[in-house]
């Protein structure tokens, strides 16, 4: 068996002294400019982000949007079932009563006084659209943006409800996902 060894395959491995010329470096050198010049010549991997985006599928799922209903209304009402199905456990949610003369701010007596994704937990995995009745979260096409601090990760609602005078379109992207030529 061979010294230090449990199974005994292990084989020694020699160290032949290099030769005057591999002692130079230029062969190495060489070598690595050769394989730099090549990729001049292939296509590139690499875009410019985020001037340049790569084509997604239809299907992408990337950030959340909590939707309104038709009169701007917030749909969601903070039930809680896409916290239950989210199995990240990356949305949590303050619930509310609605107050008389809210009727135009919150379709329902209940509202989300506060929502919350954690975006580093989120797998974008879509049960929590699926899961809500009431068609008020979907994920949308858009990337995720970058951010410096963990903070800046978790959204509320100030960044996730779509503004009444700028609608995010879901429909196509839901055309696809049930097979339509949408
Ligand atoms: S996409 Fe999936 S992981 Fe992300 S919040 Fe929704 S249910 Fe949770
Ligand atoms: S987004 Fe939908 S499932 Fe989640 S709390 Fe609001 S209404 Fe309920």
């Amino acid at each position: 068996m061979t010294p230090g060894t449990l199974s005994g395959r292990a084989k020694p491995v020699g160290r032949p002294p290099m030769t005057w010329w591999e002692r130079s470096y230029l062969p190495a050198i060489l070598s690595g400019m050769w394989i730099t010049f090549r990729h001049f010549f292939r296509r590139k991997v690499t875009i410019r982000y985020p001037e340049q985006e790569r084509p997604r599928s239809p299907v992408y799922r990337g950030l959340h949007v909590l939707k309104r209903d038709e009169q701007g209304a917030e749909r969601c009402t903070a039930c809680g079932l896409c916290a239950v199905a989210c199995p990240a456990e990356a949305i949590t949610m303050e619930a509310g009563e609605r107050q008389p003369g809210d009727e135009r701010l919150y379709r329902e007596e209940k509202y989300a006084v506060s929502y919350d994704i954690n975006m580093l937990r989120c797998i974008f995995c879509g049960f929590c659209e699926e899961a809500c009745p009431k068609q008020a979260i979907y994920l949308t096409d858009r990337i995720l943006p970058a951010a410096q601090k963990r903070r800046d990760f978790i959204w509320g609602k100030d960044r996730l409800l779509e503004r009444p005078d700028s609608r995010i379109d879901v429909d196509t992207r839901h055309g696809y996902a049930k097979g339509d030529e949408a």
